[in-house]
């Protein structure tokens, strides 16, 4: 059997290390392994405007660099590594990672989403030589500079990536594959008030052009009514359409709905005694850092209490 943990904690976004905080200091000290992205998404954005207790606002890579180390000040352990495949039919629960077994008798799994891909070879051929999937990450890049950019998606991170690119871009064209957008009004109002964006409705990205470049040239777009095809020249694609759960790894351990968010049972109970889940990997909903940062601490309290009518 590989290394005994009582609280193992898979992420290490706002939900996996607020639940850290709350376990370490209920001295259960608990492991988290950080995963692929150390601090999570909120670590890919500039200011964080939201979060409760920031007036001025903070940025996303301070507030989670903060959230580690109180943390590991309460005896939390995190280790950077990746979960690759865990067996929940057993007890303690068995937990293969890159860097050998680990078991834990509780385990909270705070994964979160990665970015949702539009599924294109060429999209895979051109990420980071002009396909990003991150406005406030790459947007500054001299590349973007005075260059038309496409942004992909109705939402609102398209809407946030499109405003947030007309600083750089010379024109943003945001591709949706309806002719109405998802986004929230007031998103989509200032959206369509700022005069550098232009919507291209009905049409659907079919090809990132620019493989033989070496970097992003053009799109080519598939009208859905009509199924016309033309060409729309520009130096950077910036896929906003949505994210997908960090779940692979669990497939037929845990129930998941049909798009893989892990299915609660209650509160972050799911459908295993022992195992819970935070944030983003649970939540088609919300998907803000400070109800991430809640639910991370609803896991970390039942995880305790769990443990504790075990013993
Ligand atoms: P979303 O609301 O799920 O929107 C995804 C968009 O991408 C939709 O317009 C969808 O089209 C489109 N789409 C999905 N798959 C596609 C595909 N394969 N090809 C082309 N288009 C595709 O995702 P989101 O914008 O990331 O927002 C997620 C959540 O975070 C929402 O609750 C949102 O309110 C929140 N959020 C809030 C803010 C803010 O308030 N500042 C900023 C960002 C996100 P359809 O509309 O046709 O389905």
């Amino acid at each position: 059997m590989g290394e005994e943990r009582e609280v193992v904690i898979l992420g290490s976004g706002c939900a996996g290390l607020t639940a850290a905080i709350y376990a370490a200091r209920a001295n259960l000290r608990p492991l988290v392994l950080a995963g692929k992205m150390p601090g999570g998404l909120l670590t890919t954005t500039t200011v964080v405007e939201n979060y409760p207790g920031f007036p001025e606002g903070m940025d996303g890579f301070s507030l989670m660099s903060g959230m580690q180390k109180q943390a590991e000040r309460f005896g939390a352990e995190v280790r950077f590594g990746e979960v690759e495949s865990v067996d929940l039919s057993r007890r303690p629960f068995a937990l293969a990672t890159d860097d050998g077994e680990v078991v834990a008798r509780a385990l909270i799994v705070a994964t979160g989403a990665g970015h949702r891909h539009l599924g294109l070879e060429s999209e895979g051929l051109l990420e980071n030589k002009g396909v990003t999937y991150c406005a406030t990450c790459d947007g500054a890049l001299p590349m973007f500079r005075n260059q038309p950019l496409v942004v992909v998606g109705g939402g609102d991170s398209a809407m946030e990536e499109a405003m947030y690119l007309t600083r750089f871009g010379s024109r943003v064209f945001v591709v949706h594959r309806r002719d109405q957008l998802r986004a929230s009004k007031i998103m989509a109002d200032r959206a369509k008030a700022n005069q550098k964006i232009e919507f291209v409705w009905n049409a659907v990205v079919s090809e990132v052009l620019g493989v033989d470049a070496g970097r992003v040239t053009g799109v080519r777009l598939r009208d859905v009514a009509t199924g016309a095809g033309r060409e729309l020249a520009c130096a950077g694609v910036f896929v906003a359409i949505g994210h997908v759960p960090s779940t692979a790894f669990l497939k037929g351990q845990l129930e998941l709905d049909a798009e893989g968010f892990i299915v609660l049972k209650g509160g972050t109970r799911t459908s295993i005694a022992g195992v819970f889940a935070a944030g983003d990997v649970a939540d088609r909903t919300y998907r803000q850092a400070i109800t991430a940062a809640g639910t991370g601490c609803a896991a970390a309290i039942e995880a305790e209490r769990y443990l504790a009518a075990q013993a």
